[in-house]
């Protein structure tokens, strides 16, 4: 009988002037290990951002297990140097890298995984790293920078091939066909509960799992590259997510569960509602997170009472802007109405303001500082508190070309996509003025 292939995964670095871990975890690439691994792939896991590789990596924890990556500073790339900022590569150290290269199997083929668009050095690294200690086994590159610079990848990634796109179907092709071996199960993309759980046991730390309860984003706002990125929207059936959660808690005693859904509340009659319901009812005890934000418009007097009852701990709604145009002109997801009226169901729900977490965009296309400045004080007087996120510009969506007119950068090169340098920053909103809007939400805090 013919052995099995292997098949290595790489979650790479992140390069950047910051990062923080808020529950960051390969949730894409763990999918696709599950799904080689029902169709009989040896599957192995090198996660570059792991909080627990080896003694040398000391990644601070917070209380609900987010934290501080591993840093060291390294040169700037040379369209960077202008910013004077330091930069830094976040994860394990490389020597740590090659040391676990070599203790794990010789690969029958290599799938790197990317994210931010300006984050590729990490993928390129260990592209280069593997290539240089197999330089025989083929690499395969796929992820959110490879799907949005698609060409730049497949033209400097040094992989052998590059995918876009939702990577479980496609992944498990490419290896089927670069190892001659059998595809016997195929997920179905419309049915999005016919996927098997992530391979979490890949992980050497299980404070935090990450999960969906559904694919995509019913929306399209045009700053974002949700709909670029996944399948149409699909849900999964409340009572199989419910499972899913049991099940982590039962293997891991799992104490922290971060939502990555971009559409969480979206028919959440038929949907969280029967799921919180069900974790009341099976009385699980857990803290969840919500890092992507919520929509504020469907934020109900019951879902609030629901979340605060089952154990949501991090709050946080996607407001963006409270500027009534712009937030027409960028996607309409909410209204200030809707958002006041969420606010306070949350507040009657019993979080408290510092607890309601409010993204807010700065340095979109034109933005003016007394636009932003607006914004965090609407929040403030709403009794929420802001959170500043700066916009990255992402090919391909309907931004695009409006942040490529107001940039003083050549967007052709991801590496200026870099939210830490407001790329669409124009004159009417200066470094002093937002670092002096920055250190003030500091005190926000407190
Ligand atoms: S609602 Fe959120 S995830 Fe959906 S398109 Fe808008 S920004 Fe993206």
């Amino acid at each position: 009988m013919k052995k099995p292939p292997t098949v290595l995964l790489i979650n790479p670095w992140i390069y950047d002037f910051a990062a923080y871990d808020l529950w960051a975890r390969p949730l894409g690439l763990l999918s696709i290990a599950a799904v080689l691994r029902e169709n009989g792939f040896i599957v192995n896991l090198l996660d570059c951002l792991s909080a627990g590789v080896t003694d040398k990596e000391n990644m601070v924890r917070e209380r609900h297990g987010d934290g501080h990556f591993h840093k060291e500073q390294v040169g700037k790339p040379t369209v960077l140097e202008c910013i004077p900022r330091k930069y830094s590569r976040y994860g394990i150290q490389p020597d740590v890298f090659e040391e676990e290269l070599q203790k794990l199997p010789r690969p029958d083929a290599v799938l790197v995984t990317s994210m931010m668009t300006y984050w590729y050095p990490g993928a390129f690294h260990a592209i280069r790293l593997v290539k240089e200690r197999y330089p025989h086994v083929p690499v395969m590159l796929g992820g959110i920078y490879a799907t949005l610079c698609h060409e730049h990848a497949v033209r400097y990634s040094g992989a052998d091939f590059c995918i876009s796109g939702e990577g479980e179907i496609a992944v498990l092709k490419k290896m089927s066909e670069w190892t001659s071996w059998e595809i016997t199960s195929v997920p179905d993309p419309d049915r999005p509960d016919s996927y098997p759980y992530p391979a979490f046991d890949l992980l050497s730390n299980h404070d935090v799992i990450c999960l969906i309860t559904a694919r995509g984003c019913p929306c399209n706002c045009t700053y974002c590259a949700s709909s670029l990125l996944r399948n149409p929207f699909s849900q999964r059936d409340p009572s199989k997510v419910l499972d899913e959660i049991a099940c982590w808690l039962d293997r891991y005693r799992v104490r922290n569960i971060a939502f990555y859904d971009d559409a969480l509340l979206y028919r959440s009659e038929e949907r969280l509602v029967p799921l919180l319901r069900g974790i009341q009812k099976r009385s699980i005890s857990c803290n969840f997170h919500t890092p992507n934000g919520l929509h504020a418009r469907n934020v109900t007097r019951e879902i609030a009472d629901l979340m605060f009852a089952t154990g949501f701990k991090t709050i946080r709604l996607g407001l963006e802007t409270a500027d009534d145009f712009l937030q027409a002109k960028t996607g309409g997801k909410v209204t200030r109405r809707e958002f006041e009226q969420a606010v306070r169901d949350l507040q009657r729900a019993g979080y408290d303001g510092k607890d309601i977490g409010v993204y807010l965009l700065a340095g979109l296309p034109g933005q003016k500082i007394d636009e932003v400045r607006k914004s965090i004080r609407y929040v403030r007087d709403c009794g929420a508190r802001p959170f500043l996120a700066e916009y990255s510009p992402i090919p391909g969506t309907a931004l695009w070309e409006d942040a490529r007119r107001h940039s003083t950068f050549n967007l052709d090169e991801p590496l200026l996509h870099n939210n830490s340098i407001l790329p669409c920053r124009t004159d009417g909103l200066s470094w002093e003025d937002y670092y002096q809007l920055k250190s003030e939400l500091k005190d926000d805090k407190r």
